[in-house]
């Protein structure tokens, strides 16, 4: 819980714990961008082999893990394929075009995964007139799509149908974890059809800051020139490692608890006059509630929940999305369902 409300609004909303507080205070420190800090080092190390990869770096955020990986991997006027409601062709500000020169081809992916009969068909075949298909992008799990879990079988058919031909394949993971937590399926199993994946450190890790990207060698190499470029080289950034470390070690399994306190939140939702929602879509830590039928845009309830201690951010004009993390036990999520449930009820009696 941040502020004075239960705060569904993200997963991004969780603070250092006090045990994260004190794995940061003695956290041992070098000069990050000369590879002499020792936590920077070992977090990376250990996420390369949770990938199955042969190297990773940290960097501050995870759109620069995306932008870098673009970056990398493409040229300008290359094509990425992804599906429309990708975090990198929705949220991250048009870097793909401002920072690479890259262009999204967008797939209507069912609830944000697509098939590979959907990458081959969206392949421009190689004409000296039509754009170069260069990668295709994964987002485990679908943030803006629903929360949804992408099956390693897709993962995998993706990955194959992709590399025969000829494209690379990248994975924005930044909810890997509750992926993982999900299914049972290992991250390395994830992983291995990607030839670049990354994790979020601030997401429902619970760190204040950090992403860590991982593939091979030599592409986290290129990865550390564009570190430089963009200015996300670091000196004793070994305090941010500690608390990607600290929180490998601690907030890994419980994301399990995460994905459970949002079904149950939907569930309780369930027959709530004015609120329409799916509990069995709701695969991970994220919920869309549709609010339309209670006569209230989605921004105006979300406004109406604050005011009642509870913030849900409007995600689109009828709709509300609802994160489970860290800070928000079961009680509160029950005690939000509650909340959110007798506005719906005053507002549908009106
Ligand atoms: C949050 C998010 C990002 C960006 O991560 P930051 O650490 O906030 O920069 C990228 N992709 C997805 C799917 C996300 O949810």
């Amino acid at each position: 819980m941040s502020g004075d409300f239960i705060d569904l609004q993200s997963d991004t909303q969780t603070r250092p714990t006090d045990g994260m507080r004190e794995a940061i205070a003695n956290a041992e420190v070098g000069d990050e961008q000369r590879g002499e800090d020792p936590s920077v080092n070992r977090l990376c190390a250990r996420v390369a082999d949770l990938l199955g990869k042969e190297a990773a770096v940290f960097l501050p955020s995870g759109c620069m893990c995306n932008n870098i990986a673009i970056l990398v991997h493409c040229r300008a006027g290359d094509a990425i394929i992804l599906d429309q409601y990708a975090h990198i062709v929705t949220t991250e500000a048009g870097a793909m075009a401002a920072l690479a020169g890259v262009m999204p081809a967008t797939v209507a992916g069912e609830r944000g995964v697509f098939s590979p009969e959907q990458v081959v068909a969206a392949i421009r075949p190689k004409k000296r007139n039509l754009p170069r298909s260069r990668l295709v992008s994964i987002e485990q799990t679908a943030n803006l799509a629903g929360g949804t879990v992408w099956p390693l079988a897709t993962v995998e058919a993706v990955g194959e149908a992709a590399h025969e031909h000829g494209l690379l394949v990248h994975m924005d993971g930044a909810r890997l974890f509750n992926a993982v937590a999900a299914t049972g399926d290992s991250a390395k199993d994830y992983s291995a059809p990607c030839d670049s994946v990354w994790i979020d450190l601030s997401k429902g890790l619970g760190c204040p800051v950090g992403g860590v990207l991982a593939g091979t060698a030599d592409f986290i190499e290129e990865a550390w020139l564009w570190k430089h470029r963009l200015g996300g080289a670091m000196r004793q950034a070994g305090i941010l490692a500690a608390a990607g470390l600290y929180a490998l070690d601690h907030h890994v399994e419980r994301l399990a608890e995460d994905n459970r306190n949002m079904r149950l939140f939907a569930e309780k939702l369930v027959g709530v006059p004015g609120i329409a929602v799916e509990p069995d879509t709701v695969e991970s830590n994220i919920a869309f509630l549709d609010v339309s039928a209670t006569g209230l845009a989605a921004a105006a309830f979300s406004e109406e929940l604050v005011a009642r201690g509870v913030r849900i951010g409007a995600q689109e004009p009828d709709r509300l999305r609802a994160l489970a993390h860290l800070d928000v036990t079961r009680d509160q999520v029950l005690q939000a369902a509650q909340i959110v449930a007798g506005l719906a009820r005053e507002l549908v009696s009106r």
